[in-house]
């Protein structure tokens, strides 16, 4: 968000009014369809079992319920997905798959709705006058917050907020390791625009996020747009997109577009009482501005970051794993490895640390073999190792290992911080 006038950053309470929560509609809408084993009690998220059943026994029930289904356009998992929206089809389904955990056949619950706010109690009394939320999205702490930045900030429309934070979902199942979890990060952003405007804001957002995401790296071919159809869409959303990402387990959302009118805005207006309206200083005209949502999760997106950058590969008859992270994305961006601990190279190697570490973030590693040092590095996707030699004691110079082509250069010692930031923008 730095890098754009028009965009503010906030950092919104976790906590908020429950009116909030009521006036969002999660109170009466955030529920997802749950179903339990009658055999084991094992609890399931009906829309999303998908992400639980077996290739193998996916393609067996598809094939028992109909086998026209294994024809035609769409992978396996569109196809079970599109099942798993209808109900009275998913039931049947269900009896046919069996319990993902103990594999009985046939015995589940209707479906029920489960609402996922998480609850806790304001104050030291727990009654229910006294329920809070913890937040399950970072938006809603943008929307009752716009007039405020708006006024505090002298942005005019279109202007976005952004923020990033902690959002909590009771989920049914986690799984997947960061893809769902009941606690994770959520990077959001609203862009407040005037009404007749929304639908060129949608569409520019839409490639701007989806290039984001290129644009550090990861690979075009597992990336696609997966728009909503208008029957399916949300209550708030004009129009909606998720870009999904092609995980190991199949394709999963990493961030939502959504066109979400001014139902927010409006929605707030009507339940704290309080005006939305926004006064455009150019038109002389009042009104509540459109929103376009762009909805990422942070830890999703990142491990997706992480797998798509992930590459084993053999060197000299020995396996190296490389994590191949953007520059910008490496958690460390440069190491120093002195090449032995004596003959004055640690002392050196010290001093280009303590040059360098208010600048950029260093590892300094002088434990084991150099070749065992580099390895590490690769693994923690480490984009340059620099070692001090004896050649630098004679010159004053270094070698720099870029860690995807792994070759050297030398450079001057003097010249490293200018070199680095040029290789890692
Ligand atoms: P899903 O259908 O996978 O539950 P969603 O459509 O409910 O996701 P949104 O409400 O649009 O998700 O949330 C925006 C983003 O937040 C998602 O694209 C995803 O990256 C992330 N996200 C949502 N739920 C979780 C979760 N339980 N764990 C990790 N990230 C999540």
């Amino acid at each position: 968000m730095t890098y754009r006038e028009d965009i503010e950053g906030l950092d919104a309470s976790i906590l908020m009014h429950p009116r909030v929560w009521e006036a969002s509609g999660h109170v009466e809408n955030f529920t997802d369809p749950m179903i339990d084993c009658k055999q084991c009690k094992a609890r399931f998220r009906l829309d999303t079992l998908v992400e639980l059943v077996s290739e193998k026994n996916k393609e067996k029930a598809l094939k028992e319920l109909d086998a026209t289904l294994l024809d035609g356009d769409g992978s396996l998992d569109d196809k079970f997905t599109a099942i798993l929206e209808d109900q009275d089809k998913s039931l049947a389904l269900l009896a046919l798959l069996g319990c993902p955990q103990c594999g009985n056949k046939g015995t589940f619950t209707q479906p029920r709705k489960f609402n996922l706010m998480f609850k806790t109690f304001l104050g030291p009394v727990d009654d229910s006058a006294n329920i809070i939320y913890l937040r399950p999205e970072t938006a809603q702490g943008i929307f009752v917050n716009f007039l405020n930045v708006a006024n505090s900030s002298r942005q005019k429309l279109p202007f976005g907020i952004a923020q990033i934070g902690k959002a909590f979902r009771n989920e049914i199942n986690t799984k997947n390791f960061l893809f769902r979890t009941r606690e994770f990060e959520q990077m959001e952003m609203q862009y407040f625009c005037k009404p007749g405007t929304d639908t060129q804001f949608y569409e520019e957002w839409k490639e701007k996020r989806i290039e984001w995401f290129k644009s550090l790296g990861m690979t075009a071919s597992k990336l696609r747009f997966h728009d909503h159809p208008k029957e399916k869409l949300a209550h708030y959303a004009k129009n909606a997109t998720d870009i999904e990402y092609e995980f190991p387990f199949g394709w999963g959302e990493i961030e939502g577009i959504h066109n979400r009118t001014d139902f927010d805005l409006s929605r707030h207006q009507e339940y704290s009482g309080k005006s939305q309206l926004y006064f455009d200083d150019e038109s002389k005209e009042k009104y509540i501005p459109y929103i376009i949502e762009t909805s990422a999760g942070a830890s999703r997106s990142f491990m997706a970051f992480l797998i798509d950058a992930y590459y084993e590969e053999e060197v000299n008859g020995e396996l190296r794993s490389v994590l191949r992270f953007h520059p910008k994305l490496a958690p460390i961006k440069t190491a120093i490895l002195p090449l032995v601990n004596k003959d004055g190279m640690p002392e050196i190697a010290r001093k280009i640390e303590s040059d360098l570490r208010p600048f950029l973030r260093i590892f300094y590693d002088d434990k084991g073999a150099i070749g065992r040092r580099y390895r590490r590095m690769d693994e923690a996707g480490t984009p340059f190792c620099i070692t001090v030699d004896t050649q630098t004691t004679e010159d004053q110079t270094v070698t720099v290992r870029e860690r995807d082509s792994m070759q050297q250069e030398r450079i001057v010692i003097s010249n490293l911080l200018t070199y680095l930031s040029e290789k890692l923008r």
